[in-house]
């Protein structure tokens, strides 16, 4: 297994330390950490920094590679039909072959091969670059002018076709007033685990708080909880509300810190 998703060890919550971002926001490259899988329907992120040394190369037995910009469970799925389907075209070359040779049906093989390979090779090139644009920020790109065009076109069900940058991926700041925290980014690799791993509670650290003011505030919000538990039934009602409070607030401060981030640079 390449990747390990959400199972972490209890010891985590207990650290009185909060992760800090892996670079200062000037160094930060979204692309080396938690990026979307591009794949039809599938909503994972995934990050290269925890892929084996050998993942995207070619593999037995038809020296095919795996998808960049897919997840490693969507990459595998997709090379594991890609095999199947050079095996399937070999079956059917040879069943149809009337009166060719052996040797006539091999060379057509390898034809038909080199051709696959070139064809996934461009696949592959567009969706690297598809997930590019919704990855980095590009300043004066045609993603900034999209936006000013009051002519939007409606939205479609599929985002995966919207190719337009997602502010999400770069570095934000803390929306806590006053606090003076360097701009982070919840898909950091380092920080990933804390932003997007329910704590036993059941809350979620805010993805609008830096690390710090996000463990201080679920660890105040924890302790409310704890402290009302005597409350029997209203009690678990009320939890939901605090959950449910959390996400409004999410989605509230989400829209400053995408003001602020479309601004910069
Ligand atoms: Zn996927
Ligand atoms: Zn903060």
């Amino acid at each position: 297994s390449y990747q390990s998703t959400a199972s972490a060890p209890a010891v985590l919550y207990s650290d009185p330390t909060p992760p800090s971002p892996s670079q200062p926001p000037s160094q930060y490259n979204p692309l080396e950490h938690y990026v979307p899988c591009l794949a039809p329907s599938c909503n994972k992120h995934y990050t290269s920094s925890l892929l084996g040394p050998t993942f995207y190369l070619p593999q037995q037995p038809h020296q095919l590679v795996r998808k960049k910009a897919f997840c490693v469970k969507c990459a595998n799925q997709e090379l594991r039909l890609a095999n199947h389907k050079v095996k399937q075209t070999f079956e059917s070359m040879r069943q149809n072959a009337g009166r060719k040779t052996l040797g006539q049906i091999a060379v057509e093989f390898e034809l038909w091969k080199e051709q696959f390979h070139q064809d996934r090779a461009l696949e592959a090139k567009a969706l690297i670059a598809s997930q590019k644009k919704k990855v980095l920020k590009i300043a004066g790109s045609i993603n900034n002018q999209k936006e000013k065009t009051p002519a939007t076109p409606a939205p479609t069900n599929n985002d995966k076709n919207d190719e337009s940058w997602d502010w999400r991926y770069t570095p934000r700041p803390c929306t806590r007033k006053d606090c003076k925290s360097q701009w982070y980014s919840p898909f950091d690799n380092k920080l990933y685990f804390l932003y997007h791993t329910s704590r036993p509670s059941g809350l979620i650290p805010l993805p609008t708080l830096c690390p710090r003011c996000a463990k201080t505030d679920v660890e105040a919000a924890e302790e409310r909880m704890e402290g009302r538990k005597n409350e029997g039934t209203m009690w678990e009602q009320w939890c939901e509300e605090v959950r449910r409070d959390r996400e409004m607030e999410v989605e509230f401060w989400e829209k400053a810190q995408e003001r602020l981030v479309r601004e910069e640079g």
